[in-house]
């Protein structure tokens, strides 16, 4: 498994393990497939308070191996303020049944000042409850706006939207990001539940590259998302077959030539004026 610079914090697995909708499948088998995919190095684990049940399902996932993940989870923008920051997190801390989180976000950007949510974030560290604390949907007006009120050095992420059919962070927010030392965390590689036919004439662009590697479809997209050195992904999986598919994108790394079919079969299209998120 490839590792890669959290922003201003340590090295985590390039691949993680989203955990939206975990909740509403079978149990047993998201907890198996957290588990398979931190047996294989998916240390990072990506989870928020919106996200139904999924807390308690991490929980069971790292019940005894806490020290082993890189655990992330996110406090909804109408809880952002100073006070419900706080509180926010020590729910997600209660659910998660540990003490601390690797890294704590602010899910989309909300009414809140954000100079509020960045005190709360700093309590929270103060306090050992957090390690860091980073930000996700966030625009590259809002990310100015937010270095202006934070400082240089303290952003360890943003999290945003990115596969092959969206590619718009390639115009402002990756580039941003690289320049001040803040990590891209890709959410929805797979497009969520479009990934792209293997029917469609993009879609078998992307088989050929797979089936010259011996790999799958999704495994390629990973390897090409991730393959600027600035970016993680996180894909969610609900099996343990799924997750082992994830890991092993960990340690594929595409030529150039394919980064250029890639580019044509998927093109990333002009800016749009605001930044897409599901
Ligand atoms: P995704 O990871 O793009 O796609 C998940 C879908 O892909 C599921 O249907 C899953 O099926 C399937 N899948 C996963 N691995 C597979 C494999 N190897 N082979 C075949 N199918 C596979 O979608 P996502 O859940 O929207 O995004 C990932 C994570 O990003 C989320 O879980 C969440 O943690 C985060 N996220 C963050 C935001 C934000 O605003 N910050 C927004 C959206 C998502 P199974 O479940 O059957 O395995």
């Amino acid at each position: 498994m490839q590792t890669r610079k959290f922003g201003n914090g340590p090295d985590v697995s390039v691949i993680g393990q989203g955990t939206w909708y975990i909740d509403r499948g079978d149990r047993k088998s998201a907890v198996a497939a957290l588990r398979r995919g931190l047996d294989l190095g998916m240390s990072h684990i990506d989870t928020a308070e919106m996200y139904g049940d999924a807390e308690p399902v991490v929980a069971e996932a790292i019940a005894g191996r806490r020290d082993e993940v890189f655990l992330v989870s996110k406090v909804l923008p109408g809880n952002a303020s100073r006070r419900g920051t706080i509180t926010a997190c020590e729910r997600s801390l209660a659910r998660l049944k540990t003490d601390r989180l690797d890294c704590y976000l602010l899910h989309w950007r909300g009414s809140y000042p954000l100079d509020e949510t960045v005190a709360a974030f700093d309590e929270l560290v103060a306090a050992g409850k957090i390690r860091r604390w980073g930000v996700s949907n966030f625009d590259t007006d809002d990310l100015n706006e937010l270095l202006a009120v934070a400082g240089k050095e303290r952003i360890a992420c943003n999290q945003v939207l990115y596969h092959l059919q969206e590619r718009a962070i390639e115009h402002a927010v990756i580039p941003w990001c690289e320049q001040h030392g803040v990590a891209v965390v890709a959410y929805s590689p797979f497009g969520h539940n479009d990934f792209p036919s293997a029917r469609s004439k993009a879609g078998e662009a992307l088989q050929a590259i797979a089936d010259a590697h011996g790999v799958s479809a999704r495994q390629v997209a990973l390897a090409f998302l991730t393959r600027r050195p600035s970016v993680l992904a996180i894909p969610k999986a609900g099996t343990p077959a799924h997750a082992a598919d994830n890991a092993a994108a960990g340690e594929l790394v595409l030529g150039d030539d394919e980064i250029t079919a890639l580019d044509r079969a998927f093109p990333r299209g002009p800016k749009p004026r605001g930044l897409p998120m599901l």
